[in-house]
């Protein structure tokens, strides 16, 4: 077991074991000229996944962030995100990472979508990307934020960056998907961008 890194009184953890999510958040704290030294869960191994067992994308990342503040002491940072088709009512939803069955599947589950949504016209393709952000500190205090980014569905996927449903993607006023962006543009718009740069203030009100 690796030993953990020792705690400081401005660390904070951020859920996720996904080294691009830690260098988008680190770059908004330190853009909002807050001092805070972002780690990610993987600078504690021992500290298992927590069940997203909530029905809504804020239960998901309130879940996430209070077991991780709880685990470590420290103030704890957890999103959770996904694609809400209009037609579908809002779905893949939270079941977007396994919409198609196997958990992160991002191919299978993009082809489903594009089938179940074949005979949808252009007007009808509304969609968005949906993020929730929470901050959870180790007595219990919450708060909850999110972001956005709108477009609609392309009927066939294009672009070789980003992940998921990126390829079907284009942001409104776009002529391009997300995966046809560069990693800076899309973090510029994204709804991840905008959960995070939304938590800033409650960084600020709660840590200082
Ligand atoms: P997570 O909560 O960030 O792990 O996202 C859950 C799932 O939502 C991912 O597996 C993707 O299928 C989808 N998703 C979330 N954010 C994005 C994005 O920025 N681009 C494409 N797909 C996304």
């Amino acid at each position: 077991m690796t030993t953990p890194p020792p705690s400081s009184p401005s660390r904070l953890i951020l859920a996720t074991r996904n080294a691009g999510k830690v260098t988008e958040l680190r770059a908004i704290l330190s853009a909002a000229g807050l001092p805070h030294e972002l780690v990610g869960a993987d600078a504690y191994p021992e500290i298992p996944d927590v069940k997203e067992t909530g029905v809504t994308f804020a239960e998901n990342a309130l879940l996430k962030a209070h077991a991780l503040a709880q685990a470590t002491g420290l103030p704890a940072v957890a999103d959770d995100s996904g694609l809400c088709v209009d037609v579908l009512n809002g779905a893949p939803g939270i079941f977007s990472a396994r919409w198609a069955g196997a958990h992160g599947d991002d191919a299978a589950n993009l082809a489903l979508l594009l089938a179940q949504l074949g005979d949808i016209e252009a007007p009808h393709r509304g969609a968005h990307f949906f993020c929730a952000a929470a901050l959870a500190l180790p007595d219990g205090t919450e708060r909850v934020v999110e972001g956005r980014l709108l477009g609609t569905l392309r009927h066939t996927p294009s672009g070789t960056g980003g992940f998921g449903y990126d390829p079907i993607l284009e942001p409104l006023g776009e002529s391009r998907t997300c995966a046809e962006l560069t990693p800076s543009e899309k973090n510029a718009i994204s709804h991840r961008g905008q959960a995070f740069r939304a938590l800033i203030p409650a960084v600020r009100e709660l840590l200082g």
